[in-house]
């Protein structure tokens, strides 16, 4: 089957971190927490004294990670070494120290992770350049032309805007900054709006993204029904203030641009929902963005329907939690991964890969697509090309060919790509 997608789109990305990732210390063979002692390290590892590293995934370890084992391998420097679900990072006492962090094992989940990772040094600026260049290629090899990036920053947009100024850029970004709470979105906001007056043809800003609760794998997703269907257990909570959501919904729409709320749980996806529509029905008008939409509840899909909505799912997050998903959610399967009733209510949907938590991959998606039906998720009936192509066919005019299941063409801007 020979397939020819125009302007091939993930839209939900962690582009810098997936340049770092492709080039950085990969921790995602360890067998044990103590076998990093056994890792060989480059300089290009550091940013500034922080030794960084990526992807450990602690499920088949004898011991859990802790802060004593960096603490004896890593003395002299501080430590950051990031999850593969990029939900949690597990640092040294230096680190602590740095961060002004207190914790027991030197682990830090959600929030904390956040903020953590918010407060590391930059790289320096050719360090940046190279991860831009690298993500570049990453994407452009999985076939993609277009990526929608959750995690701008102000050294990011300036050096996106200089490379596509030299024309060394093969991809077309969108932007949004992520806020963490109202004490930093002042400047977030400032950083968009300014953002958005030096556009280029290849980067645009769209907006404001924040957190509204965790992820499944970590029980910390938010929920109408306890996990494991178990009487009076724990739902996961909110990471923000509903007040202070509406606050930063209503600013950030009302200097015109995108708001985009990460919402795995079903609860927060109708939570967030129902104040679009509150603040809507007020006169405020702007666009939301469901990142994930893992979870829905049919009145919430309906509720919908009034909004400038888009949801953005990634169906390769099937692949991976397939094997829990069921006992973890109990009643609420039924509402796992609601791509069909998306469509069916005509709520245009986007579909993309959160890289580097999943390898960016049109075809890791289709595959989940196809095999998630014998999960007993209600199968895509809409057209997957449409769903993984950028809506707007005025963005840098670019296709890729895929033929039998492999990437055979991608052409960028009227050039083709050398993969
Ligand atoms: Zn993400």
């Amino acid at each position: 089957m020979l397939l020819k997608i125009p302007r091939l789109y993930d839209s939900h990305t962690h582009f810098i971190a997936t340049g770092e990732f492709a080039g950085g210390l990969a921790l995602g063979e360890l067998k044990s927490a103590s076998d990093v002692a056994k890792i060989p390290l480059k300089s290009s590892y550091y940013r500034g004294e922080w030794l960084m590293g990526f992807g450990w995934n602690e499920t088949a370890w004898p011991e859990p990670p802790h802060k004593k084992i960096l603490d004896l391998i890593f003395p002299d420097h501080p430590v950051f070494f990031a999850r593969m679900d990029g939900h949690r990072c597990w640092v040294n006492s230096k680190a602590l120290q740095y961060l002004g962090f207190a914790s027991e094992t030197g682990v830090l989940m959600e929030k904390e992770h956040l903020q953590a990772w918010d407060r590391l040094p930059d790289y320096t600026h050719e360090q940046q350049r190279g991860h831009i260049l690298t993500a570049c290629r990453v994407f452009n090899k999985s076939g993609f032309t277009h990526v929608r990036d959750m995690s701008c920053t102000e050294s990011l947009w300036h050096n996106l805007v200089s490379l596509s100024e030299a024309k060394e850029l093969t991809l077309a970004i969108e932007e949004n900054v992520t806020s963490h709470d109202l004490n930093d979105f002042e400047s977030i906001l400032d950083l968009c709006v300014r953002a958005k007056k030096t556009e280029t043809p290849y980067v645009r800003m769209k907006g404001v993204k924040v957190f509204y609760d965790g992820s499944l794998g970590s029980q910390t997703a938010y929920l109408s029904k306890p996990y494991n269907g178990k009487g009076d257990g724990p739902r996961g909570t909110p990471l923000w203030d509903l007040a202070d959501i509406e606050e930063v919904l209503k600013r950030t729409w009302a200097a015109g641009l995108d708001f985009s709320v990460h919402t795995i749980g079903d609860e927060a996806a109708h939570q967030i929902v129902d104040l679009a529509r509150k603040v809507s029905a007020k006169g405020s008008v702007g666009r939301l963005n469901i990142e994930h939409a893992q979870l829905l509840r049919p009145e919430t899909i309906q509720m919908m329907k009034p909004l400038h909505v888009r949801c953005h799912m990634q169906p390769c997050h099937w692949l991976s939690d397939k094997v829990w998903l069921e006992d973890k959610l109990g009643d609420l399967y039924k509402y796992v991964f609601p791509w069909e009733a998306l469509r069916l209510a005509q709520i245009p949907i986007s579909f993309g890969c959160d890289s580097p938590v999943e390898p960016p991959s049109f075809l890791r998606n289709k595959e989940a697509l196809e095999k998630s039906v014998q999960a007993g998720i209600r199968k895509f009936n809409g057209d997957l090309a449409v769903a993984h192509s950028h809506p707007d066919a005025g963005f840098m005019d670019s296709y890729t060919v895929i033929e039998e299941d492999k990437i055979k063409e991608v052409v960028f801007a009227g050039t083709k790509l050398l993969l």
